[in-house]
């Protein structure tokens, strides 16, 4: 199937608006991707007609619910080639994932001196869990730096890797150098030295397949409101042998088997365990036509048309003076940025006066900022429904802040 830029564009209602009376370019869907309107309806359209509370009802509504639920689980599962929905959490986000893999996992499995390996381009979202287990159980947290051109220095795996580390957890494509990751290749290593391994996806699910069975990690997590679906879900993939051995995280109700003010609580099997309480059902269901959407336009033609769109973007903005680019060539959704000595806060500012929304701050990658000596970077992000026209503004834009700001 060919991609066809207008009709993809009209399916998402918010683009049609105008922001400071200039036409909406949003460049910003690597912090939050906006929704079509497949999303929106599959959404309302469960609240209008198929609402209830799942799992514990014998009522229609309820049955129906649960069943329309458990369907996304099996649709998760088969977008991500995992070998059963059995391995599908449903979970608030990639914070949510990574923080019961480390506290679940990571707190049974870690004894003082093990080290658990992660990168300096993480975001926060995969080190401070990380740090926060390590810090309770006593182990140590390692990174692999990163390269000038802003890529992992693979050269130091080997010495990183030891016989006491027991996780190995990284980023698929970095949310702010848009840096794509050898990711099949650590984990092969990871695995040689029988270490675990867990993909933070959040960037990487919407540019390109990811198959986790090719790919071979334990764990693999990704944020719905990045892949055009809702936010407060997101999935957790977990390998079945490693989320069976995994005590719960947190206890209430759907996560038990039977529960004894005398004789204790036995819980239910993986994934519902992990699942206390009462889920997110709408966002489900609303993450299962973001998935179906994303799938019937395919992501290989997705990935084809965004990267033909970087390489515009990235020669239009080589016309910008004083732009500095972070990161490498060769990249998926971003580009990180910084005009002169011009604070990211200004340029944001200024952009947004023209209708173009980027981001600008520290990106949640606190260490990175810092490998790169900076405390802010602006960050234009570019998905499917961008345009060549909007790259057009977003460089004139900045030359055109370059030339006010001096
Ligand atoms: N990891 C990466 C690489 C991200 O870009 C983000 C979101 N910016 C997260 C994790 C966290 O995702 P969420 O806030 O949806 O949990």
């Amino acid at each position: 199937m060919s991609f066809d830029l207008t009709r993809v564009r009209a399916q998402f209602p918010v683009l049609a608006r105008e922001v400071n009376g200039q036409p909406l370019a949003y460049l910003d869907s690597a912090a939050s991707a906006q929704k079509p309107q497949a999303v929106i309806d599959a959404e309302s359209h469960f609240y209008q007609h198929g609402y209830a509370a799942v799992h514990r009802g014998i009522h229609t509504l309820s049955a129906e619910a649960t069943t329309d639920m458990e369907n996304v689980r099996t649709q998760a599962a088969r977008f991500l080639n995992a070998a059963s929905p059995e391995e599908i959490v449903f979970v608030k986000g990639t914070t949510e994932a990574i923080n019961l893999v480390a506290n679940s996992w990571g707190g049974r499995q870690l004894q003082a001196g093990d080290n658990i390996i992660i990168t300096e381009m993480e975001h926060h979202a995969n080190i401070v869990p990380w740090q926060m287990v390590a810090e309770r159980t006593g182990a140590e947290v390692r990174f692999i730096p990163l390269t000038e051109t802003g890529e992992l220095d693979l050269s130091v795996l080997p010495q990183l890797i030891d016989s006491r580390t027991r996780m190995l957890a990284l980023t698929q494509v970095s949310n702010v150098l848009g840096t794509i990751n050898p990711v099949k290749e650590i984990i092969a290593q990871a695995k040689a030295a029988g270490v675990a391994t867990l993909i933070d996806g959040a960037q990487a699910v919407m540019h390109e397949k990811v198959d986790v069975q090719d790919l071979g990690c334990d764990f693999y997590a990704f944020s719905g409101h990045k892949i055009y679906g809702p936010s407060g879900i997101g999935i957790l993939y977990g390998r079945k042998e490693m989320l069976d051995q995994m005590p719960p995280w947190e206890g209430g109700g759907s996560m038990i088997a039977t529960v004894s003010l005398t004789e204790g609580t036995t819980y239910a099997a993986a994934p519902w365990r992990f699942e206390a309480g009462s889920p997110n059902t709408g966002s489900i269901i609303g993450l299962g036509a973001a998935l179906s959407w994303v799938s019937e336009l395919g992501l290989d033609v997705i990935h084809e048309r965004e990267q033909s769109l970087m390489r515009y973007t990235l020669d239009k903005l080589a016309s910008v003076p004083d732009l500095v680019i972070y990161g490498p060539k060769q990249r998926a959704g971003v580009i990180a940025f910084n005009l002169g000595k011009h604070h990211a806060y200004d340029v944001g500012s200024f952009l947004d006066q023209y209708g173009i929304a980027i981001r600008t701050g520290n990106h949640c990658a606190m260490p990175l900022m810092n490998h790169y000596g900076v405390p802010a970077m602006c960050r234009a992000s570019f998905v499917l429904y961008n345009s060549e026209e909007e790259a057009d503004r977003l460089a004139a834009g900045l030359t055109r802040i370059h030339r006010l700001l001096g």
